[in-house]
């Protein structure tokens, strides 16, 4: 069963700083000082802007910890909360990702949380038979042509949308890694926020048609890119200077979210599966 069209807006609730590398590794309560109550008070303006429209937030675990009223706010208004780690970081073995469930499992489980995003929509192998393990149901953690769904050791995995431009592929499989021979060979990635960032009005267009041909495009955005943090380019320049690619991420995209909130329906990831089954 298809499910009705509708845009699948999620938002990977993390920190400010989780756009540099720099800070992977440091002391847990030093992330919580750098953060300094953004994630805290960035959340009432953004789900203002939500209104009534429903959307999943994928929550970094530890903010939980730092700031554990989040996920109920989240679902009090009306919208799933999801996982997008303990520690926003690249996790590159079962092993890892296995010690980063655990370590939100109190909370994952007090909530009823369901979805999984990996941070940077980069996963392993081995990491479904774990999100089963853990009360998971499905996966929002690879790329794939709008409307891909792809059942893997039973969780369902759902893509963030990409367009593809010129190869016609149908068969894919999970993980799949957003590479630059994929963009090579005419694959646009609209449902990242750096496309977005680039190309707003184009991401616009796509999501339109992809509505009108029936389909559920899927993308995502950061809290930074609609409630923009003090100093934030100041804060962030070093990074900017070396990867001048991540200015795409701190540009304040909240008119273009409330351009796709009054144009086009919109549902949770989890209401969406439930019309798969
Ligand atoms: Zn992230």
């Amino acid at each position: 069963m298809t499910p009705s069209p509708r845009l699948l807006l999620t938002v990977d609730y993390e920190s400010w700083f989780a756009l540099s590398r720099r800070h992977d590794f440091i002391a847990p309560e030093a992330r919580y000082k750098l953060d300094g109550g953004y994630s805290r008070h960035a959340l009432d303006p953004i789900l203002e802007i939500f209104g009534d429209k429903k959307a999943t937030f994928y929550l970094v675990g530890e903010m939980v910890g730092w700031y554990p009223e989040l996920p109920e706010k989240i679902q009090n208004a009306g919208h799933e909360v999801g996982f997008h780690c303990h520690v926003h970081r690249r996790l590159n073995t079962v092993a890892e990702i296995e010690k980063d469930l655990t370590a939100s499992a109190d909370w994952l489980k007090k909530y009823n949380v369901r979805g999984y995003r990996a941070p940077m929509i980069h996963t392993v192998e081995g990491v479904y038979p774990l999100l089963k393990k853990h009360g998971l149901t499905y996966s929002s953690s690879i790329y794939a042509p709008t409307d891909t769904v792809i059942n893997k050791d039973g969780i369902y995995e759902i893509p963030v949308s990409t367009l593809q431009l010129q190869k016609r592929q149908t068969n894919f499989r999970a993980p799949r890694h957003m590479t630059p021979d994929l963009l090579i060979m005419g694959e646009f990635p609209y449902g990242s926020s750096f496309t977005s960032g680039l190309f707003p009005r184009t991401v616009f267009r796509i999501i339109e048609r992809a509505l009108k041909s029936g389909k559920s495009p899927v993308i995502f955005l950061h809290p930074y890119e609609i409630v923009t943090p003090p100093n934030f380019t100041q804060r962030l320049s070093a990074d900017l200077i070396h990867n001048p690619l991540l200015y795409s991420f701190t540009f304040n995209k909240s008119n273009f979210l409330k351009d796709l909130l009054s144009h086009f329906p919109t549902s949770t990831m989890q209401e969406y599966i439930s019309g798969l089954q």
